[in-house]
């Protein structure tokens, strides 16, 4: 352990390459973000810092340029990464669709749809799973787990499964959606159900990781963001070959915060790399349900820490989270790229559901907050005409099949021949 020489905020965007400390393997280590403290990145477990609990990144001695990356999906961008392989099963490389009308009816220059639920599992979990399973196998650990509102444990049953190790999963009993418990279930992991909500799920399993009994793969694992980086590479890269420039916001919802500061994170390297200016980094822009909006919370009232909501409820059952872990990295990231937070409605989620729908795509509620949201800041003048924008959606239709039906269109019972069908289609 070493304490290095460092700016006053390390989380600036800002700042150059750092030179590797004693502790880096092959240029690689862990850092805590309050302290400085430095560990080496694969010799023991660890989770937060050892000398004041503070949440770690990893850090690299050279960081890659674009023309670095080559070849598909999250590996493509090993360089930026910790390992050169992970526990893959294709993940990355997901359409950022075009939707003109909704476009249009937002009122914005350019708008794209980052579709995360075309991932293996059907959420950009993948993403962090494929690097976090990998890392679990280098250290040699058998067990793995997670707290989860249902994606989390989807993924790791998945990828843990591929990697020939055992999965266990907690959750907030009564409140995960259908499609993600069938996925962690056939998949073999051990399910647990917590009578409790999902915060309540992380401070148990927090314990137990903490007590070496599993493998922690939350996003407070450091080695999961790293994979979730590549979202933001890929958004960047998609809008310099079809705009020529980089988008102006990416609009995101937030549940425990760690796309926010993973996409924070891809953006400060990129910044240090030489590749983006500080003022072509785009804003970051977080979504939560009104009845779960924490990071929202502290963001309207420049808070440096977000405060604990003990009951939250949302149908957006995937950010009915009221405390989000990786709330230290995802502030900074928030404030310094000039975006901004916002609340909306398990309504508003619902009708931005549908418009998604009417474009063809199928998300489910927590990823439609995204565009319910940057309606929301149109409307209010946040967000200006003149902006390019990437709204995130992070999970599939087809993972929370209740609330897509009660969203659509009912069945209608017809008789079983066809001048019945006629008569009801003529009514
Ligand atoms: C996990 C998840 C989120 C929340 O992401 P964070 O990185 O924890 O903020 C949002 N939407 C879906 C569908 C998810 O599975
Ligand atoms: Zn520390």
């Amino acid at each position: 352990m070493s304490q290095p020489d460092r700016s006053p905020s390390p989380l600036t965007l800002t700042g150059k390459s750092q030179p590797a400390p004693a502790a880096a393997v092959d240029g690689t280590w862990l850092e805590c973000i309050e302290c400085g403290e430095t560990f080496a990145p694969f010799e023991s477990v660890r989770y937060t810092c050892d000398a004041c609990d503070g949440l770690l990144e990893v850090r690299y001695d050279e960081l890659p340029t674009f023309d670095d990356f080559s070849g598909t999906g999250v590996w493509r961008y090993a360089d930026a990464l910790p390992l050169e392989e992970g526990v893959t099963t294709q993940e990355g490389d997901t359409p950022l669709y075009r939707v003109p009308r909704l476009e249009t009816d937002i009122g914005v220059e350019a708008l794209r749809i980052k579709h995360e639920g075309m991932n293996p599992t059907g959420s950009f979990k993948d993403r962090g799973m494929t690097v976090g399973v990998a890392v679990a196998r280098e250290l040699g650990v058998d067990r793995l787990a997670c707290a989860s509102t249902g994606n989390t444990s989807a993924a790791l049953a998945a990828y843990g499964s591929r990697g020939g190790m055992e999965t266990l999963v907690l959750l907030p009993a009564g409140k995960v959606a259908a499609g993600k418990i069938a996925q962690a279930s056939l998949h073999g992991a051990r399910i647990l159900e917590v009578d409790g909500n999902f915060d309540r799920c992380l401070d148990i399993v927090q314990e137990l990781a903490a007590r070496g009994e599993v493998y922690l793969l939350n996003s407070l694992n450091p080695f999961r963001l790293e994979g979730q980086k590549t979202i933001g590479l890929e958004i960047l890269e998609g809008f310099r070959d079809d705009y020529g420039t980089w988008p102006d916001r990416i609009v995101l919802p937030v549940g425990n915060a760690g796309n926010t500061s993973a996409l924070y994170k891809a953006f400060r390297e990129l910044v240090q790399a030489g590749e983006l200016a500080p003022e072509e980094v785009p804003k970051l822009t977080g979504v939560q349900a009104e009845g779960a909006a924490p990071m929202v919370e502290a963001v309207e009232n420049g808070a440096d820490e977000v405060r604990r909501w003990e009951s939250v409820e949302t149908k957006a059952t995937a950010i009915r989270i009221g405390n989000p872990v990786n709330a230290p990295k995802a502030l900074p990231g928030i404030r310094e790229t000039g975006g901004t937070a916002i609340a909306v409605s398990d309504e508003e989620i619902t009708t931005a559901q549908r418009d998604l729908a009417e474009e063809g795509i199928g998300v489910e509620p927590a990823s439609a907050a995204s565009v319910a949201g940057l309606r929301k800041l149109r409307e209010q003048g946040v967000v200006s005409s003149d902006e390019r924008v990437a709204c995130l959606t992070t999970g599939h239709l087809l993972k929370d099949p209740d609330a897509a039906a009660a969203a659509g269109r009912d069945p209608e019972p017809v008789p079983a021949d066809t001048d019945g069908v006629l008569e009801v289609l003529h009514e």
